[in-house]
């Protein structure tokens, strides 16, 4: 059997082109913070991660363009060597006191992020601990670690404490994202807390979905419940809120010094561009100078959340601008996703292994800009595809 012969058999994705349906690597010809151009046609954007509408903030953008002027377009290599900005370290430094830790470390994305801390700390004695609706690069990281790597159903933390229990040896890592990022649903950080006091486990957040949106200064999940100093490191991306790319790791001073000098996803990679840097200090200023953005937010997301229940719709468990609206079967999911698309809205189709079997969904993720029009229009739609295809 030759190496490629899974990728001849793969055909799926064309027979879901040939119907029209296909609804992945969209091409986006132009966009503002809350719409896209894709095919020379505007659709309103409520598949994106960019919870604070930052992406087209006059100061963002000049503050990119600035930094680009003045280092060029990219490091051309690891921050090991020459790939080294001020840029970086003022961005580490704001961000540990910003999270409310002794130090931070930005890698080049998230995923590498996540990736470098769960392999460089979890050793061959140790055993890291998931949910198993935790996001894909932290299921990675563990999978790269010589460690143990247990699962367990997501939030069941009993069955988390029963595996805490019977560990008989070395350390341990729990990691789980602070928001779900298919659900919205945020993690019990009181309880695994409470755990953590027993057990003296690590406890690591990946707040890709909660920096910028939890809290009351938006600095995530430990915040939103008072526990800033009971979570040992929180991860985080810029590619959501901060409207860049990268990603982080804030927490003790030593632990940060650790993986500066062993996480490989670190060492071995190029570091983020000097545009993308200053991106995120400028997300960073608005942030701080614009706190109404995040009261903006949370009334979208209770709009939405309930206009959709009041027409029937199932959102799972979400309390964050991420709602999901169940539809179940494959097909339906793709048939509302053309639907929708076709009268101008832009949605994200998960489909499994992203999500459980018959859990397909319409990711819908709302912008702190989205106008009320906007969100008329979306919600209208919805009622009218949803009667129109028998789902309500
Ligand atoms: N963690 C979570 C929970 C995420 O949702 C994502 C991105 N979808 C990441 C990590 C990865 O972040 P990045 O896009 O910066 O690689």
């Amino acid at each position: 059997m030759h190496l490629f012969d899974k990728c001849r058999a793969f055909t799926r994705h064309n027979e879901v082109k040939a119907e029209g349906l296909y609804p992945y690597f969209l091409p986006v010809s132009g966009s503002t913070d809350t719409e896209v151009v894709i095919n020379g046609k505007k659709k309103i954007m409520i598949g994106s991660n960019n919870y604070l509408g930052l992406t087209h903030h006059p100061h963002v953008v000049e503050s990119a363009k600035r930094a680009t002027d003045r280092y060029g377009s990219g490091c051309t290599g690891s921050r090991f060597l020459n790939g080294n900005l001020d840029l970086h370290l003022e961005l580490e430094e704001r961000l540990a006191r910003f999270i409310g830790t002794e130090a931070a470390l930005v890698f080049s994305t998230g995923y590498q992020t996540n990736l470098g801390v769960i392999s460089t700390l979890v050793g061959r004695q140790d055993t890291v601990y998931l949910d198993k609706l935790n996001h894909a690069c932290i299921v990675d990281g563990a999978r790269l670690s010589f460690g143990t790597v247990q699962r367990f159903n997501h939030n069941d933390l009993d069955a988390l404490e029963a595996m805490l229990r019977s560990q008989e040896s070395g350390g341990a890592m729990v990691i789980v994202d602070g928001v779900f990022s298919m659900e919205g649903e945020i993690a019990d950080v009181p309880r695994l807390v409470a755990l953590r006091e027993e057990f003296d486990f690590a406890l690591a957040l990946d707040d890709a979905h909660s920096i910028g949106v939890l809290g009351h200064t938006g600095a995530g999940t430990a915040e939103h419940f008072g526990l800033t100093h009971k979570v040992d490191l929180t991860i985080g991306t810029f590619s959501k809120s901060f409207a860049s790319i990268g990603g982080f790791v804030a927490g003790p001073r030593t632990v940060i010094d650790y993986l500066q000098h062993h996480a490989r996803s670190l060492i071995f990679s190029a570091s983020m561009p000097p545009s993308a840097v200053a991106t995120v200090l400028a997300a960073m200023d608005v942030m701080e100078a614009e706190p109404e953005r995040r009261d903006r937010l949370w009334a979208i997301t209770k709009r939405m959340i309930e206009g959709f229940h009041d027409m029937g719709f199932e959102t799972g468990k979400t309390e964050t601008p991420i709602v999901p609206v169940m539809i179940g079967p494959m097909e339906e999911a793709f048939l509302m996703w053309k639907e929708l698309f076709e009268r101008g809205i832009y949605t994200n189709a998960v489909l499994p292994p992203a999500v459980p079997e018959g859990s397909c969904r319409l990711r819908t993720s709302y912008i702190a800009t989205h106008t009320d029009d906007q969100l008329d229009y979306v919600l209208e739609q919805f009622a009218e595809v949803g009667k129109k295809l028998a789902l309500v």
